[in-house]
């Protein structure tokens, strides 16, 4: 805290260091890791706030006399990703150093308190600590995971033998390329239960990612799709259909959400659709406006609301729908597309990159470059809009998704975990386009497949395709289409005749193409012609985007809860 007495003798910066410190630890969350001070703060940051929430729990939430065998029956901590996984060996060092329980009494507890829910499928998200720094900063710790492991690989002899390979691969410390800890495999090994958030993420992780895990525990793995609250992302953020709903259904459905079932007979009847209609259009409106405070370009009526809204990240390929727009920018331009064909269209984005990745950055230079160049080309004028507000955030979505036509949902198969942003859109009345990839697989499933736009290589094709050997510049070759958009980048069209601004990400595009843009490039542009034919034909639209809603009730965070309780924690709700 703020020493006075320092202060009083005039050191200034001396009498408030110990408290700035502090409170850098929690001042921003996540903090940037790229460098060494960065991942130092960040595990100070995971630690703190784990180790606050679990003494909170055992020694203000627990009464005195608590008996802690009984600890599993009154808690159970959800490693919500590998954030909170440090909260492992803590609980042991609370049990055993501070209550003075045996190691394995203590152990058995703390399987049982903890599950884990992994995020992602992309390796490199797998956080690993160096033991190095998790050995200087939290030495207990790191003492503790070592006993943890020397007794879970014993276990794993006795069930496989000495396979040293496998070994190797299963131990919670890895050797390369340097000597760290695995807190996913920390978190499988604790958890009592480990689930996926959405089916094929679950399939993925007992295939791949954590294979020899499931091997070992095949009923350790199980499922919980994602849901979203449709409180806030129905209820509050599109009023106006939350109104045509309750007329239509009765109160009740946003703590019922499998009720919008009763929206389906509907879709079939004129003059629901065009109240359906008229409150997209207001949406539209509404979001125009808040654009406009905001200091952003306005929306152009009769224009489809083409959204593109997620953190920027390469695997989920905002450049794909970059090159959809340069390429429909170029065959306008070129005369290839005939201009009263192409169907009128605001692109919108919403993104921020983490602070630290620079690919990322330069894809929201080329978007916002791509933007101003179509946005004033008089010949495109009228049909073609990029709007990239700044400062994406939540508030935002609210305004955004009630307004949005088109859905874009387009990461390589195989990559996105789950997704959420494409749950809230459908929900919404938006109309996806998406790839077989986390719960776009389940959301086509339910609204079927006259009412989404499938499009790209599935899962097992992508594996199929590396393979073989992956060469994008051959896709490149191939598509004419694809040429002359990767050419107007290159030949510095957006840049102001600049050719070395875009140069690091087209030839990342061109020969490394890591989440393989280019071979899901021609099978996105069908599909998007399809997506025009289909907002030609706005009676089927609208029905299309009513089925939408009526089939989305499954993605309710209540029913998300629901699975939680009865596949994991066991327990039953509080009615
Ligand atoms: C829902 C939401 C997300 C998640 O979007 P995805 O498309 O699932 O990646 C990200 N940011 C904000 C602000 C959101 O509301």
């Amino acid at each position: 805290a703020f020493d006075l007495h320092t202060f009083n003798s005039g050191d200034y910066v001396e009498s408030v260091r110990a408290q700035t410190f502090a409170e850098n630890i929690s001042k921003v969350l996540y903090p940037e890791d790229s460098t060494p001070q960065g991942k130092e703060l960040r595990l100070q940051q995971q630690y703190f706030f784990v180790a606050a929430s679990i003494a909170d729990f055992i020694e203000n939430v627990l009464p005195d006399d608590f008996d802690l065998e009984k600890l599993p029956e009154r808690v159970i901590f959800q490693l919500n990703d590998t954030h909170p996984v440090i909260g492992v060996p803590e609980l042991m060092r609370v049990l055993v150093d501070e209550k003075k329980l045996e190691w394995d009494a203590a152990w058995a507890i703390t399987q049982k308190c903890f599950a884990y829910t992994c995020h992602t499928l992309l390796p490199e998200a797998l956080e690993v600590w160096s033991v190095d720094l998790l050995g200087r900063l939290l030495p207990r710790h790191l003492e503790i995971i070592y006993r943890i492991n020397d007794d879970f690989l014993l276990e794993v002899r006795e069930r496989f033998g000495d396979d040293e390979m496998l070994i190797r691969n299963m131990s919670i410390i890895g050797e390369h390329p340097f000597r760290s800890v695995r807190m996913a495999y920390l978190a499988t090994v604790a958890g009592s239960k480990v689930n996926g958030v959405a089916e094929l993420h679950s399939q993925l992780l007992r295939d791949n990612v954590l294979k020899d895990f499931a091997t070992m525990w095949p009923d350790k793995f199980t499922n919980v799709t994602n849901g979203v609250t449709p409180r806030r992302f129905l209820r509050l953020a599109n009023p106006d259909l939350s109104a045509l709903i309750t007329e239509a259904l009765g109160a009740g459905w946003t703590v019922d959400l499998e009720r919008l079932r009763g929206l389906e007979a509907l879709a079939d009847d004129a003059d629901f659709r065009e109240r359906f209609a008229a409150v997209k259009a207001s949406n539209k409106r509404r979001l125009s406006s808040v654009l406009e405070a905001r200091g952003e370009q306005p929306l152009d009526d009769g224009h489809m609301l083409d959204v593109m809204i997620k953190r920027l990240h390469e695997y989920k390929r905002q450049t794909l729908k970059v090159l959809h727009i340069v390429s429909t920018y170029e065959g306008i331009v070129s005369g290839r597309l005939d201009v009263d064909e192409v169907q009128a269209r605001t692109f919108l984005f919403g993104a921020k990159a983490a602070p630290g990745y620079g690919m990322a950055k330069r894809i929201i230079h080329l978007i916002n470059a791509v933007g101003e160049v179509v946005s004033a080309d008089e010949r495109v004028k009228g049909k073609l809009k990029v709007v990239y507000p700044a400062n994406y955030n939540v508030t935002l979505a609210e305004r955004i998704i009630p307004a949005a036509d088109l859905s874009e949902q387009i990461s390589l198969a195989g990559k996105e975990a789950s997704g959420t942003g494409n749950m809230k859109l459908a929900l919404n009345g938006a109309l996806t386009i998406g790839t077989d990839d986390g719960a776009n697989v389940e959301i086509r499933g339910l609204v079927g497949d006259d009412n989404f736009f499938l499009f790209g290589m599935s899962e097992p094709e992508v594996e199929a395709l590396w393979a073989e050997g992956y060469r994008p510049a051959d896709f490149y070759q191939e598509d004419e289409r694809l040429r002359s958009a990767i050419d107007l980048i290159a030949s510095g069209a957006f840049s102001g005749g600049d050719r070395t601004v875009f140069e690091p990400l087209v030839s990342n595009l061109l020969y490394e193409d890591r989440f393989m843009a280019l071979a899901d490039f021609s099978s996105y542009l069908d599909a998007q012609e399809r997506v025009d034919a289909a907002y030609a034909d706005q009676d089927g639209w609208v029905r299309s985007a009513i089925l939408n809603v009526a089939r989305s009730g499954y993605f309710s965070s209540d029913r998300a809860m629901r699975d939680y309780l009865d596949r994991i924690w066991h327990a039953t709700p509080v009615s």
